[in-house]
């Protein structure tokens, strides 16, 4: 069993968890392109490879959909079908256990349909395996029987499409990564982009939500429309307890303040991790092993869920030596660096690592 098998999907009642699910997630999923907001240049280009397939009435090509959790992947999965007008079945890397559950999947699929698999980086090798012929020839070898009675048979599948879902890119194989056609990396959404997604959400929800509410609570969701939504709907079941009607940025303020999500939308726990890294180890850096042991929580839920956001706002750095935290970092907590540190952290900064 490997570590990922014991791994929460973040932190249990994280208000600004962008791994965990939401009940709402498939009422307020855009069914179409047109109503996806974001991803530029990906989506453009994805619009184009949709428009080919039709064109040729041919499957799309593999493709695979990778960045952090709570950006779109599984929506834009499903939009892929839609506009493709076919079937779509979805699944997960950590479900298909063995190379039988996946030749049932392949076969019970219609002619160009989708097939999603989340999570697609903890597919058991021996199913990774079957999934190599399949994507490449639409052809499946399946070994039926055992020992001398064993015998292999090769069945051929409708041409369809795999859609492919990560957020750990990087452990993907690199023979299963070259299958996949289309690649498009997911980005962090502006906050003009979630103001768009919240005020549709509002519309759904039935809500009256300010041009300056929608801002404040854009600039709080961690650029990620899975948590834009929830603190949504949580401050609109404060403004219903308090009697109020419409959402405004002192509202939402006001609501965010009551949940500990601070003005950039980091939480407790964020900035649990930044104190730690500025009050232990003077700013750092350190390993994210030993971090993890201080705080007492798993070296992946770090890595996926609390640092991803704290390096993209600047306020943490990788470094070949470890974690340090940034002047943007130090005066987030309000705490001045000690002095050497401050030298330090020009030579650092020049030497961190991009994320992934
Ligand atoms: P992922 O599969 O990457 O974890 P999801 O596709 O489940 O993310 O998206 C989470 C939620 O965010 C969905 O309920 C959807 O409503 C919303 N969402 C994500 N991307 C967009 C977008 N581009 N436009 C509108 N809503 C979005």
């Amino acid at each position: 069993m490997s570590i990922e098998d014991n791994m929460p999907a973040g932190a249990p009642d994280r208000l600004i968890d962008p791994a965990q699910a939401e009940q709402m997630d498939p009422a307020l999923r855009p069914r179409q392109l047109a109503d996806f907001i974001g991803q530029g240049l990906g989506r453009r280009n994805l619009e184009t490879f949709i428009q080919a397939a039709q064109t040729r009435s041919d499957a799309m090509d593999h493709t695979l959909l990778h960045g952090p959790p709570g950006l779109g992947k599984t929506t834009m999965a499903q939009i892929v079908a839609a506009e493709l007008n076919v079937g779509f079945r979805a699944t997960s890397g950590p479900v298909i256990a063995k190379a039988g559950d996946l030749a049932a999947l392949l076969t019970n699929l219609a002619p160009r349909d989708v097939l999603f698999i989340d999570e697609i980086h903890r597919l058991n090798p021996a199913v990774e395996e079957v999934l190599y012929p399949a994507m490449e020839d639409f052809q499946l070898d399946l070994i039926i029987g055992e020992g001398p009675s064993a015998r292999s048979v090769r069945i051929d599948l409708p041409p369809f499409t795999l859609v492919g879902a990560t957020t750990r890119a990087g452990l993907l194989t690199t023979p299963l990564r070259d299958r996949f056609g289309i690649q498009m990396r997911m980005q962090f959404y502006t906050t003009e982009e979630l103001m768009l997604i919240l005020s549709k959400q509002a519309v759904k929800l039935n809500m009256n939500l300010a041009d300056d509410g929608a801002r404040e609570v854009a600039r709080r969701s961690r650029g990620t429309p899975r948590v834009a939504g929830r603190l949504l709907r949580r401050v609109r079941d404060i403004a219903a307890v308090d009697g109020v009607e419409i959402i405004t940025a002192d509202v939402a303020d006001a609501a965010l303040q009551r949940l500990e999500v601070d003005r950039r939308g980091l939480d407790a726990m964020d900035m649990k991790y930044l104190s730690c890294l500025a009050e232990n180890y003077g700013g750092g850096p350190v390993g994210v092993e030993t971090l993890a042991a201080v705080l007492a929580e798993q070296r992946d839920m770090l890595e996926e869920v609390i640092e991803p956001y704290l390096l993209q706002e600047g306020l943490l750095m990788r470094t070949p030596r470890g974690r340090c935290l940034s002047a943007s970092g130090w005066s987030h907590l309000g705490l001045t660096p000690p002095a050497e540190t401050l030298s330090q952290l020009d030579l650092l900064s020049a030497t961190s690592e991009a994320d992934e």
